[in-house]
């Protein structure tokens, strides 16, 4: 790990001028331009604070996560002939907050220039921002992080004076863009189609044998015990002797060559596939590696490319595909979303919903078969899948009616991943629906039935997924029901949800009333004893 200059408060008097440049956790880009010339009289700042593991509670594998992949990058920068000052989160000097450390070097190092990338998260934008406006006697410049494909503005521009941002578009003209899977006329997808998901997204058959996960273990006792003892407040669980994640850029070339090898083949086919046999299936794992920025999204989707290009006879198109819109459709429009609607975003909530997030959210303690693995998973792993973040564990959330709040708060500190910027987008968005249609055209709710027909939890689970009252039925059931009721105001023009209601309308009225009651006794459980 990188070493901190011994002689700080020595600074000759005839010292030359210096220039202090920081690097936040989530910008750990190695072939960025600043790296292209070693400057002596550059040092590249980067700290571990209180003010970032506190501002939500985060699992303890993402802090260590953040913690190592930003030490071994640090290392990695020495190595290679840069000045680095690395703060650890139990050095003495520590002022615990991103400002508070800069003014102290910006004397300690006498800086008369100070550099910073652009923050993917509006907090730190703005803090940033005002930080340099307020430095006297030091100039200051902000940089492009070099690791989007998109600028900030870019969906916004695209879809000005437009009613809705629509992804598909989006994604199109990225594609374009960037000349990724085009005929050779520049203008006409490869194949003569934009998007094959029609072909992709099957229940995962019981003879598909899923592919173990690459494993990373290593020992971290010591930090772990240095953010216990720093008194950090932290979710999840870890085995100090088995912390999984690939922290490194190598590691995580690693991991993509792995996800090529054995999993791109069927990631289209069990995309939105759910199962108890296994945690990963053929997810790539990667978007904690793309968020902190250690691999870059272009040389993720070229080496994608590429793997397809000569094994065409193992990879369905449909898959890489399906991959390749994850990653320059959703991913970069997410990020423009952000950027085109905080601050206001963080606290739209269209349904008004208040009610508390359950407790066994936090310990998987349910006996829904579904939520309990998803949940059970993401406090083991500080992972899941897409399809479990939406239509488990968010769906339940959406359909209980819990404050956005909550569940952002959930989200942002469980997940590995979870940056604001896209973690935001697709919770309060996506997810809950509490922007009112700003990233998806309906809410992403779901009874049993989608439950069951894209997973096999529902043979061992306790609740009948054919039930939707009486004391055995699944819960998501009547809720669903209900919730389409409650808010029929806000959906029933939907041309999307029409649908629902003249189904709804169509049961019997008793029907209806004992539906209503389940969903109102599900509700009451939830929130009295917390019992799933
Ligand atoms: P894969 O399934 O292998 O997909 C490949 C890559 O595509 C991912 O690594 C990711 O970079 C990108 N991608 C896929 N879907 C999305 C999406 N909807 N938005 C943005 N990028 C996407 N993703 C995060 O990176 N951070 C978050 O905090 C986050 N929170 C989420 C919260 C909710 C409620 C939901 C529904 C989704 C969230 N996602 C988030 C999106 C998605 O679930 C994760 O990116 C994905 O599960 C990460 O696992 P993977 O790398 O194995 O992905
Ligand atoms: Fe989940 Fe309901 Fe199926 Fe149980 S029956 S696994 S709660 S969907």
């Amino acid at each position: 790990t990188a070493q901190q200059p011994n002689s700080l408060t020595a600074q000759p008097p005839n010292r030359p001028p210096m220039t202090l440049r920081l690097l936040l956790g989530d910008q750990l880009h190695i072939r960025h331009s600043w790296f292209r010339e070693r400057r002596p009289d550059v040092v590249y700042v980067l700290m571990e604070v209180r003010s970032e593991t506190d501002y939500v509670r985060h699992h303890l594998q993402k802090v260590i996560g953040f913690f190592l992949a930003m030490r071994h990058f640090a290392a990695e920068l020495e190595a290679e002939g840069h000045r680095v000052h690395y703060i650890r989160l139990d050095d003495p000097a520590n002022r615990q907050g991103i400002e508070a450390n800069l003014e102290w070097l910006l004397r300690e190092y006498g800086a008369t220039h100070f550099e910073y990338l652009l923050p993917d998260e509006w907090r730190l934008d703005e803090a940033l921002r005002a930080f340099c406006a307020g430095l006297q006697g030091v100039t200051s410049a902000v940089l492009d992080t070099e690791h989007f494909l998109s600028d900030r503005a870019a969906v916004r521009r695209q879809f000005a004076g437009k009613k809705t941002y629509l992804m598909e578009a989006f994604y199109r003209k990225m594609r374009e863009k960037y000349q990724i899977l085009m005929e050779p006329d520049g203008k006409t997808p490869l194949f003569g189609r934009w998007n094959f998901d029609a072909e992709n997204r099957k229940k995962l058959p019981k003879q598909v044998s899923i592919p173990p996960a690459t494993p990373f273990h290593r020992d971290v006792p010591e930090l772990a015990d240095m953010i216990h003892k720093a008194g950090v407040q932290t979710i999840g669980r870890l085995d100090v002797h088995r912390f999984d994640w690939p922290v490194t850029r190598a590691e995580n070339l690693q991991l993509l060559h792995d996800f090529l090898r054995f999993r791109l083949r069927f990631f289209g086919d069990y995309q939105d596939a759910m199962t108890g046999r296994d945690w990963l299936l053929f997810h790539s794992r990667l978007s904690f590696a793309l968020n902190l920025k250690l691999l870059h999204p272009m040389e993720v989707i070229q080496a994608a490319v590429d793997y397809w290009e000569s094994h065409q006879d193992l990879v369905p198109y449909a898959a890489l595909e399906g991959f390749v819109r994850q990653i320059i459709g959703w991913r970069e429009y997410m990020r423009g979303i952000y950027w085109a609607e905080m601050p206001g975003y963080r606290s739209l909530n269209y349904f008004g919903h208040q009610a508390p997030l359950p407790e066994w959210y936090w310990t998987g303690e349910t006996d829904m078969a579904c939520l309990r693995q998803a949940i059970t998973q993401s406090l083991d792993r500080a992972y899941a899948h897409h399809i479990q973040r939406l239509m488990l564990t968010g769906n339940f959330a959406l359909l209980l009616g819990v404050h956005p709040d909550e569940v952002d708060a959930w989200y942002l500190g469980i997940y590995m991943d979870a940056v604001e910027w896209v973690e935001i987008t697709n919770t309060r968005g996506m997810s809950q629906f509490a922007d009112g249609g700003i990233v998806g055209t309906k809410p992403y709710v779901s009874s049993a039935n989608y439950i069951h027909k894209m997973s096999d939890h529902c043979a061992g689970c306790r609740y009948d997924r054919n039930l939707r009252h009486g004391p055995d039925a699944c819960p998501f059931n009547s809720l669903y029901w209900d919730f389409h009721h409650r808010h029929r105001a806000l959906l029933e023009r939907n041309p999307r949800i029409g649908m629902v209601y003249k189904v709804w309308d169509g049961m019997a009225e008793e029907e209806r009333r004992r539906i209503l009651e389940a969903a109102g006794e599900v509700r009451r459980r939830m929130e009295e004893d917390g019992g799933g």
